[in-house]
Protein backbone atom coordinates (compact mmCIF):
# COMPACT_ATOMS: atom_id res chain seq x y z
CA UNK A 1 0.00 0.00 0.00
CA UNK A 2 2.38 2.45 0.79
CA UNK A 3 4.75 1.05 -2.00
CA UNK A 4 2.02 2.02 -3.96
CA UNK A 5 1.42 5.28 -2.75
CA UNK A 6 4.67 6.31 -3.29
CA UNK A 7 4.92 5.06 -6.76
CA UNK A 8 1.08 7.60 -7.34
CA UNK A 9 2.64 10.30 -5.46
CA UNK A 10 6.15 10.48 -7.90
CA UNK A 11 4.14 10.34 -10.79
CA UNK A 12 2.03 12.61 -10.08
CA UNK A 13 4.64 15.19 -9.04
CA UNK A 14 5.86 13.77 -12.61
CA UNK A 15 2.80 14.52 -14.25
CA UNK A 16 3.11 17.87 -12.58
CA UNK A 17 6.14 19.11 -13.51
CA UNK A 18 5.15 17.66 -17.20
CA UNK A 19 1.56 19.36 -16.82
CA UNK A 20 3.75 23.03 -15.85
CA UNK A 21 6.58 22.56 -18.16
CA UNK A 22 3.64 22.45 -21.22
CA UNK A 23 1.84 25.22 -19.20
CA UNK A 24 5.57 27.17 -19.93
CA UNK A 25 5.41 26.15 -23.42
CA UNK A 26 2.04 27.42 -24.07
CA UNK A 27 2.24 30.40 -22.17
CA UNK A 28 4.86 31.26 -25.09
CA UNK A 29 2.11 29.74 -27.63
CA UNK A 30 -0.93 31.54 -26.23
CA UNK A 31 0.52 35.08 -25.44
CA UNK A 32 1.86 37.49 -27.69
CA UNK A 33 5.53 38.09 -27.76
CA UNK A 34 6.91 41.74 -28.93
CA UNK A 35 10.19 42.79 -30.25
CA UNK A 36 10.62 46.77 -30.46
CA UNK A 37 13.86 48.66 -31.42
CA UNK A 38 14.31 52.44 -31.90
CA UNK A 39 14.77 54.53 -34.72
CA UNK A 40 17.30 54.91 -37.63
CA UNK A 41 17.15 57.85 -40.38
CA UNK A 42 16.46 57.25 -43.91
CA UNK A 43 18.39 58.31 -46.39
CA UNK A 44 17.40 60.14 -49.45
CA UNK A 45 17.93 59.14 -52.89
CA UNK A 46 21.18 59.83 -54.02
CA UNK A 47 21.19 57.98 -57.67
CA UNK A 48 22.50 54.99 -56.35
CA UNK A 49 20.86 51.45 -54.90
CA UNK A 50 21.12 51.20 -51.08
CA UNK A 51 19.42 50.46 -48.79
CA UNK A 52 19.04 51.02 -44.81
CA UNK A 53 19.16 47.88 -42.99
CA UNK A 54 17.60 48.57 -39.68
CA UNK A 55 18.00 45.25 -37.41
CA UNK A 56 15.72 43.41 -34.67
CA UNK A 57 16.67 41.14 -32.62
CA UNK A 58 14.60 38.26 -31.19
CA UNK A 59 14.94 35.91 -29.27
CA UNK A 60 13.07 33.10 -26.83
CA UNK A 61 10.43 31.85 -29.61
CA UNK A 62 9.90 28.62 -30.21
CA UNK A 63 12.29 27.05 -32.83
CA UNK A 64 9.36 27.17 -35.58
CA UNK A 65 6.74 29.18 -36.69
CA UNK A 66 4.03 28.41 -38.84
CA UNK A 67 0.52 28.92 -39.25
CA UNK A 68 -0.22 28.07 -35.80
CA UNK A 69 2.14 30.63 -34.10
CA UNK A 70 4.15 33.11 -35.96
CA UNK A 71 5.03 36.55 -37.11
CA UNK A 72 1.38 37.81 -36.82
CA UNK A 73 1.93 42.18 -36.90
CA UNK A 74 4.45 44.34 -37.87
CA UNK A 75 4.25 48.19 -36.64
CA UNK A 76 6.12 51.15 -37.84
CA UNK A 77 6.56 54.99 -37.40
CA UNK A 78 7.81 56.99 -40.24
CA UNK A 79 8.03 60.36 -40.59
CA UNK A 80 8.46 61.06 -44.43
CA UNK A 81 7.48 63.95 -46.58
CA UNK A 82 6.47 61.82 -49.12
CA UNK A 83 5.66 58.17 -48.67
CA UNK A 84 5.36 56.87 -52.20
CA UNK A 85 9.56 57.21 -52.21
CA UNK A 86 9.77 54.27 -50.01
CA UNK A 87 9.91 50.66 -50.18
CA UNK A 88 10.00 48.74 -47.55
CA UNK A 89 10.38 44.95 -46.95
CA UNK A 90 11.02 42.59 -43.86
CA UNK A 91 13.93 40.27 -44.21
CA UNK A 92 13.72 37.62 -41.70
CA UNK A 93 16.74 34.89 -40.29
CA UNK A 94 15.71 32.64 -43.59
CA UNK A 95 16.57 35.05 -46.07
CA UNK A 96 12.76 35.05 -46.86
CA UNK A 97 11.62 38.46 -47.36
CA UNK A 98 8.25 40.30 -48.47
CA UNK A 99 7.44 43.85 -49.13
CA UNK A 100 5.15 45.77 -46.73
CA UNK A 101 4.68 48.77 -48.33
CA UNK A 102 6.10 49.86 -51.80
CA UNK A 103 5.69 53.31 -52.95
CA UNK A 104 2.41 54.02 -51.41
CA UNK A 105 0.50 57.31 -50.59
CA UNK A 106 0.50 58.50 -54.15
CA UNK A 107 2.68 61.95 -55.08
CA UNK A 108 1.62 63.97 -52.21
CA UNK A 109 1.21 61.36 -49.02
CA UNK A 110 3.10 62.02 -46.02
CA UNK A 111 3.85 59.99 -42.91
CA UNK A 112 2.93 56.35 -42.10
CA UNK A 113 1.44 56.83 -38.32
CA UNK A 114 2.18 54.02 -36.04
CA UNK A 115 1.00 51.71 -38.58
CA UNK A 116 0.46 48.36 -38.65
CA UNK A 117 1.02 45.41 -41.47
CA UNK A 118 -1.23 42.08 -40.48
CA UNK A 119 -2.51 39.42 -42.96
CA UNK A 120 -5.97 40.96 -42.25
CA UNK A 121 -5.68 44.14 -41.30
CA UNK A 122 -8.47 46.36 -40.48
CA UNK A 123 -8.19 49.18 -43.06
CA UNK A 124 -7.98 46.78 -45.98
CA UNK A 125 -4.51 47.00 -48.38
CA UNK A 126 -1.81 49.41 -48.12
CA UNK A 127 -1.75 50.08 -51.86
CA UNK A 128 -5.54 51.49 -51.54
CA UNK A 129 -5.02 53.23 -48.33
CA UNK A 130 -4.56 57.13 -48.10
CA UNK A 131 -1.58 58.66 -46.83
CA UNK A 132 -0.99 59.37 -43.78
CA UNK A 133 -1.09 55.67 -42.87
CA UNK A 134 -3.10 54.90 -39.45
CA UNK A 135 -3.77 51.77 -38.53
CA UNK A 136 -3.59 48.39 -39.71
CA UNK A 137 -3.73 47.45 -43.17
CA UNK A 138 -2.80 44.23 -44.95
CA UNK A 139 0.71 44.11 -46.61
CA UNK A 140 1.85 44.61 -50.67
CA UNK A 141 3.34 41.10 -50.18
CA UNK A 142 2.03 37.98 -48.35
CA UNK A 143 3.05 37.85 -44.35
CA UNK A 144 2.35 34.09 -44.57
CA UNK A 145 5.37 33.37 -46.76
CA UNK A 146 7.80 34.49 -43.68
CA UNK A 147 5.63 31.54 -41.37
CA UNK A 148 7.28 28.71 -43.75
CA UNK A 149 8.44 26.76 -40.45
CA UNK A 150 11.83 28.91 -40.13
CA UNK A 151 13.53 29.41 -37.15
CA UNK A 152 12.52 32.99 -36.03
CA UNK A 153 15.14 33.54 -33.32
CA UNK A 154 17.82 35.78 -34.64
CA UNK A 155 18.15 38.67 -37.04
CA UNK A 156 15.53 39.84 -38.70
CA UNK A 157 15.57 43.23 -40.56
CA UNK A 158 13.27 46.05 -42.12
CA UNK A 159 14.79 47.30 -45.56
CA UNK A 160 14.12 50.66 -46.08
CA UNK A 161 14.99 52.62 -49.33
CA UNK A 162 13.73 56.03 -50.45
CA UNK A 163 13.70 55.62 -54.06
CA UNK A 164 12.96 59.40 -55.27
CA UNK A 165 15.50 62.67 -54.24
CA UNK A 166 14.22 65.51 -52.44
CA UNK A 167 12.37 64.98 -49.62
CA UNK A 168 13.63 62.99 -46.23
CA UNK A 169 12.32 61.23 -43.53
CA UNK A 170 13.11 59.16 -39.86
CA UNK A 171 11.91 55.92 -39.18
CA UNK A 172 10.80 56.72 -35.41
CA UNK A 173 10.76 52.76 -34.21
CA UNK A 174 9.24 49.32 -35.48
CA UNK A 175 8.51 45.97 -33.91
CA UNK A 176 7.16 42.61 -34.54
CA UNK A 177 4.33 40.55 -32.75
CA UNK A 178 4.47 37.02 -32.62
CA UNK A 179 1.09 35.41 -31.36
CA UNK A 180 -1.35 32.52 -32.39
CA UNK A 181 -2.78 32.35 -35.57
CA UNK A 182 -0.53 34.60 -37.21
CA UNK A 183 -2.27 34.28 -40.64
CA UNK A 184 -5.94 34.02 -40.17
CA UNK A 185 -7.36 34.94 -43.62
CA UNK A 186 -4.74 33.18 -45.76
CA UNK A 187 -7.60 30.46 -46.35
CA UNK A 188 -6.22 28.23 -48.83
CA UNK A 189 -8.53 25.83 -50.12
CA UNK A 190 -5.73 23.20 -49.36
CA UNK A 191 -4.26 22.17 -52.86
CA UNK A 192 -0.73 22.22 -52.74
CA UNK A 193 2.56 20.70 -54.30
CA UNK A 194 2.37 18.76 -50.85
CA UNK A 195 -1.22 17.51 -51.27
CA UNK A 196 -1.96 17.08 -55.11
CA UNK A 197 -4.94 14.73 -54.02
CA UNK A 198 -6.86 17.84 -53.09
CA UNK A 199 -6.31 19.46 -56.48
CA UNK A 200 -8.96 19.48 -58.67
CA UNK A 201 -8.52 18.43 -62.71
CA UNK A 202 -9.02 20.72 -65.27
CA UNK A 203 -13.09 20.73 -67.47
CA UNK A 204 -10.62 19.47 -70.29
CA UNK A 205 -7.38 17.39 -70.41
CA UNK A 206 -5.29 17.14 -67.64
CA UNK A 207 -2.87 19.92 -67.92
CA UNK A 208 -3.44 22.50 -65.19
CA UNK A 209 -2.49 25.74 -67.29
CA UNK A 210 -2.40 29.56 -65.55
CA UNK A 211 -5.29 32.01 -67.31
CA UNK A 212 -3.09 35.83 -66.61
CA UNK A 213 -5.89 38.72 -66.74
CA UNK A 214 -5.03 42.58 -65.71
CA UNK A 215 -7.44 43.39 -62.74
CA UNK A 216 -8.87 46.66 -63.63
CA UNK A 217 -9.19 47.50 -59.88
CA UNK A 218 -5.58 48.97 -59.45
CA UNK A 219 -5.54 50.62 -62.57
CA UNK A 220 -9.34 52.07 -62.08
CA UNK A 221 -7.66 53.40 -58.72
CA UNK A 222 -4.12 54.65 -60.16
CA UNK A 223 -4.10 56.25 -63.01
CA UNK A 224 -2.93 59.98 -63.56
CA UNK A 225 -2.17 62.53 -66.51
CA UNK A 226 0.63 65.14 -65.97
CA UNK A 227 0.75 68.18 -68.30
CA UNK A 228 3.86 68.51 -70.82
CA UNK A 229 5.61 71.18 -68.83
CA UNK A 230 5.58 68.85 -65.42
CA UNK A 231 8.01 68.82 -63.60
CA UNK A 232 8.64 65.71 -62.79
CA UNK A 233 6.49 63.20 -65.33
CA UNK A 234 6.15 65.35 -68.33
CA UNK A 235 3.44 64.37 -70.22
CA UNK A 236 3.17 61.15 -69.00
CA UNK A 237 -0.01 58.48 -68.53
CA UNK A 238 1.61 57.06 -64.91
CA UNK A 239 -0.75 53.99 -64.39
CA UNK A 240 -1.04 50.36 -62.03
CA UNK A 241 -0.52 47.38 -63.83
CA UNK A 242 -1.78 44.21 -61.41
CA UNK A 243 -1.67 40.83 -62.86
CA UNK A 244 -3.69 37.70 -61.62
CA UNK A 245 -3.76 34.03 -62.04
CA UNK A 246 -7.09 33.11 -62.25
CA UNK A 247 -6.53 29.45 -63.98
CA UNK A 248 -6.53 25.80 -63.42
CA UNK A 249 -2.40 26.06 -62.36
CA UNK A 250 0.34 27.87 -61.40
CA UNK A 251 2.16 30.50 -63.68
CA UNK A 252 5.65 29.26 -63.17
CA UNK A 253 9.46 29.99 -64.92
CA UNK A 254 12.61 29.16 -64.14
CA UNK A 255 16.02 29.30 -65.55
CA UNK A 256 18.84 26.91 -65.61
CA UNK A 257 21.69 29.81 -65.51
CA UNK A 258 21.60 29.85 -69.54
CA UNK A 259 22.91 33.11 -69.98
CA UNK A 260 23.09 34.71 -73.69
CA UNK A 261 24.15 37.59 -75.52
CA UNK A 262 22.49 37.00 -78.64
CA UNK A 263 23.80 33.11 -79.50
CA UNK A 264 26.38 33.97 -77.33
CA UNK A 265 26.59 31.80 -73.84
CA UNK A 266 27.71 34.42 -71.41
CA UNK A 267 28.08 35.03 -67.86
CA UNK A 268 25.06 36.40 -65.82
CA UNK A 269 26.64 39.65 -65.09
CA UNK A 270 27.53 40.44 -68.44
CA UNK A 271 26.72 43.66 -70.38
CA UNK A 272 25.89 42.31 -74.14
CA UNK A 273 27.41 44.32 -77.19
CA UNK A 274 24.19 46.48 -77.57
CA UNK A 275 24.54 47.35 -74.55
CA UNK A 276 21.84 45.55 -73.10
CA UNK A 277 21.83 43.19 -70.19
CA UNK A 278 22.50 39.23 -70.95
CA UNK A 279 19.34 37.43 -71.02
CA UNK A 280 18.56 34.01 -69.52
CA UNK A 281 17.00 31.17 -71.05
CA UNK A 282 13.35 30.53 -69.48
CA UNK A 283 11.13 27.69 -69.29
CA UNK A 284 7.74 27.76 -68.32
CA UNK A 285 6.82 24.37 -65.77
CA UNK A 286 3.14 23.33 -67.05
CA UNK A 287 1.75 20.81 -64.58
CA UNK A 288 -0.66 18.16 -65.03
CA UNK A 289 -2.74 16.12 -62.28
CA UNK A 290 -3.56 12.83 -63.57
CA UNK A 291 -6.88 10.58 -62.72
CA UNK A 292 -5.24 9.44 -59.78
CA UNK A 293 -4.06 13.10 -58.37
CA UNK A 294 -0.77 12.71 -59.46
CA UNK A 295 1.38 16.12 -60.12
CA UNK A 296 3.46 16.19 -62.98
CA UNK A 297 5.14 18.25 -65.37
CA UNK A 298 6.39 19.18 -68.58
CA UNK A 299 8.45 22.31 -69.41
CA UNK A 300 8.72 24.66 -72.88
CA UNK A 301 10.46 27.46 -73.78
CA UNK A 302 9.08 30.92 -72.95
CA UNK A 303 10.58 34.09 -72.51
CA UNK A 304 13.82 35.32 -70.96
CA UNK A 305 14.48 37.09 -68.38
CA UNK A 306 17.68 39.71 -66.97
CA UNK A 307 19.08 41.68 -63.81
CA UNK A 308 16.80 44.88 -63.70
CA UNK A 309 18.76 47.69 -62.22
CA UNK A 310 16.35 50.67 -61.98
CA UNK A 311 15.65 52.31 -58.81
CA UNK A 312 13.29 50.29 -56.69
CA UNK A 313 13.51 47.12 -58.74
CA UNK A 314 17.11 45.71 -58.93
CA UNK A 315 15.94 42.53 -59.11
CA UNK A 316 14.89 40.02 -62.33
CA UNK A 317 12.43 40.61 -64.17
CA UNK A 318 10.55 38.45 -67.19
CA UNK A 319 10.98 39.88 -70.52
CA UNK A 320 7.90 41.26 -72.93
CA UNK A 321 5.55 40.54 -70.09
CA UNK A 322 3.08 43.67 -70.27
CA UNK A 323 2.65 46.44 -73.32
CA UNK A 324 0.56 49.56 -72.59
CA UNK A 325 -0.97 51.94 -75.83
CA UNK A 326 -3.15 55.02 -76.04
CA UNK A 327 -5.44 55.15 -78.88
CA UNK A 328 -7.11 57.51 -80.56
CA UNK A 329 -11.01 55.79 -81.89
CA UNK A 330 -12.22 57.43 -84.76
CA UNK A 331 -16.07 56.66 -85.20
CA UNK A 332 -18.48 56.42 -87.74
CA UNK A 333 -21.87 56.69 -88.22
CA UNK A 334 -23.63 54.98 -85.19
CA UNK A 335 -20.67 55.16 -83.28
CA UNK A 336 -19.13 52.35 -85.00
CA UNK A 337 -15.28 51.69 -85.08
CA UNK A 338 -14.07 53.00 -88.29
CA UNK A 339 -10.44 53.24 -86.90
CA UNK A 340 -7.88 52.93 -84.26
CA UNK A 341 -4.74 54.81 -84.29
CA UNK A 342 -2.11 53.91 -81.58
CA UNK A 343 -1.02 57.51 -80.57
CA UNK A 344 1.22 56.11 -78.00
CA UNK A 345 2.91 53.13 -76.95
CA UNK A 346 4.87 51.57 -74.33
CA UNK A 347 7.98 49.21 -75.07
CA UNK A 348 7.63 45.74 -74.27
CA UNK A 349 7.63 46.02 -70.16
CA UNK A 350 9.52 43.41 -68.05
CA UNK A 351 7.99 42.61 -64.47
CA UNK A 352 9.25 40.54 -61.64
CA UNK A 353 6.68 37.85 -60.85
CA UNK A 354 5.94 36.97 -57.50
CA UNK A 355 2.45 36.89 -55.23
CA UNK A 356 1.95 40.43 -54.10
CA UNK A 357 -1.46 39.50 -53.02
CA UNK A 358 -4.11 36.93 -52.88
CA UNK A 359 -7.79 37.17 -54.30
CA UNK A 360 -10.36 36.89 -51.46
CA UNK A 361 -14.12 35.98 -51.67
CA UNK A 362 -15.23 39.18 -49.58
CA UNK A 363 -13.20 42.49 -51.30
CA UNK A 364 -13.71 43.46 -55.34
CA UNK A 365 -10.15 43.03 -55.99
CA UNK A 366 -10.23 40.23 -58.00
CA UNK A 367 -13.64 41.22 -59.88
CA UNK A 368 -12.86 40.87 -63.70
CA UNK A 369 -15.66 40.39 -66.40
CA UNK A 370 -18.66 40.42 -63.67
CA UNK A 371 -17.00 37.77 -61.57
CA UNK A 372 -15.78 37.96 -58.46
CA UNK A 373 -12.64 35.51 -57.86
CA UNK A 374 -11.61 33.70 -54.60
CA UNK A 375 -11.14 30.64 -53.16
CA UNK A 376 -14.90 30.19 -53.99
CA UNK A 377 -14.83 29.44 -57.50
CA UNK A 378 -11.01 28.78 -58.35
CA UNK A 379 -10.64 24.71 -58.15
CA UNK A 380 -7.09 24.74 -57.23
CA UNK A 381 -7.11 28.11 -55.06
CA UNK A 382 -3.28 28.95 -53.43
CA UNK A 383 -1.80 26.27 -55.81
CA UNK A 384 2.24 27.49 -56.01
CA UNK A 385 4.11 29.87 -54.01
CA UNK A 386 6.22 32.28 -55.25
CA UNK A 387 7.51 34.80 -52.70
CA UNK A 388 10.33 37.00 -54.56
CA UNK A 389 12.09 37.98 -57.98
CA UNK A 390 14.77 35.04 -57.81
CA UNK A 391 16.87 34.87 -61.04
CA UNK A 392 16.36 30.86 -60.88
CA UNK A 393 12.12 30.58 -60.49
CA UNK A 394 9.69 32.85 -60.32
CA UNK A 395 5.84 33.03 -60.74
CA UNK A 396 2.00 33.95 -59.72
CA UNK A 397 -0.06 31.22 -57.99
CA UNK A 398 -3.63 30.46 -58.33
CA UNK A 399 -5.41 33.04 -57.28
CA UNK A 400 -2.81 35.39 -56.90
CA UNK A 401 -1.58 39.28 -58.58
CA UNK A 402 1.53 40.13 -59.12
CA UNK A 403 0.83 44.48 -58.54
CA UNK A 404 3.31 47.00 -60.09
CA UNK A 405 2.16 50.60 -58.89
CA UNK A 406 1.65 53.77 -60.64
CA UNK A 407 4.69 55.40 -58.42
CA UNK A 408 7.37 52.31 -59.48
CA UNK A 409 9.76 53.01 -62.37
CA UNK A 410 8.47 52.49 -65.86
CA UNK A 411 4.86 52.78 -65.17
CA UNK A 412 3.69 54.82 -67.27
CA UNK A 413 3.09 56.19 -71.27
CA UNK A 414 4.43 58.93 -72.91
CA UNK A 415 1.79 61.33 -74.45
CA UNK A 416 3.36 62.74 -77.46
CA UNK A 417 3.92 66.25 -77.77
CA UNK A 418 1.05 67.96 -79.59
CA UNK A 419 -1.82 65.42 -78.66
CA UNK A 420 -5.47 67.41 -77.60
CA UNK A 421 -7.33 66.83 -74.98
CA UNK A 422 -10.20 64.49 -75.27
CA UNK A 423 -11.62 60.63 -75.55
CA UNK A 424 -9.01 57.75 -75.92
CA UNK A 425 -8.55 54.03 -75.31
CA UNK A 426 -6.26 52.70 -72.87
CA UNK A 427 -5.04 48.89 -73.66
CA UNK A 428 -2.55 46.79 -71.71
CA UNK A 429 -1.76 43.95 -73.50
CA UNK A 430 -0.12 40.70 -71.87
CA UNK A 431 2.15 38.20 -73.08
CA UNK A 432 2.34 40.83 -76.23
CA UNK A 433 4.27 38.00 -77.97
CA UNK A 434 2.12 35.22 -76.99
CA UNK A 435 4.80 33.10 -75.31
CA UNK A 436 3.18 31.98 -72.33
CA UNK A 437 1.00 28.71 -72.42
CA UNK A 438 -2.61 29.46 -70.82
CA UNK A 439 -5.89 28.24 -70.57
CA UNK A 440 -7.07 31.20 -72.10
CA UNK A 441 -5.76 33.87 -74.34
CA UNK A 442 -8.62 35.80 -75.57
CA UNK A 443 -8.66 37.84 -71.99
CA UNK A 444 -5.26 39.19 -72.67
CA UNK A 445 -6.10 42.53 -73.46
CA UNK A 446 -7.68 45.14 -71.15
CA UNK A 447 -9.16 48.24 -72.61
CA UNK A 448 -10.60 51.07 -70.82
CA UNK A 449 -11.94 55.14 -71.66
CA UNK A 450 -9.88 57.67 -70.73
CA UNK A 451 -10.28 61.31 -71.04
CA UNK A 452 -7.20 63.71 -71.30
CA UNK A 453 -7.52 66.91 -69.79
CA UNK A 454 -4.34 68.37 -69.38
CA UNK A 455 -3.04 68.34 -72.99
CA UNK A 456 -3.42 70.79 -76.08
CA UNK A 457 -7.11 72.15 -75.51
ZN1 LIG B 1 10.67 45.06 -60.74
Amino acid sequence: MTYRFTQLQAFSRFSLLLFFLSFLSNQNLLHAQYFNTPGAKIRDFEGVFRIDSIPITVSGLPLKIDSSFGLAKVCLNIDHLRTSDLKIELLSPDGTSIWLTNRNGSETGQNYMNTCFRSNGFNGYIHSGKAPFAGEFIPDGRMSFLNNSQNPNGIWYLLVQDLAAGKKGVLNYFNLEFSANPNPNSGLGGCSFESPELCRMPEKGTALLPDLVTLPFFTDNQIKEYPQDDQNYPGQLKLAISIANLGDGPMEVFGLHEWRCADTIVDSTTVCPDGKKARQILYQRIYSLSENKKLSYTDVPTNSNYYDDKPGHNHYHVDDWVEFRLVKVKRGRKGRVKHKEVIAQSSKISYCLFDSGICNDNDNICRFENINYGAGNLANYGLGAYSSCHSSKQGISVGAYDTYGMMYEGQFLTIPKGTRNGDYLVEVELDPLNKVAEKNKANNLLSFPITLRKQVP
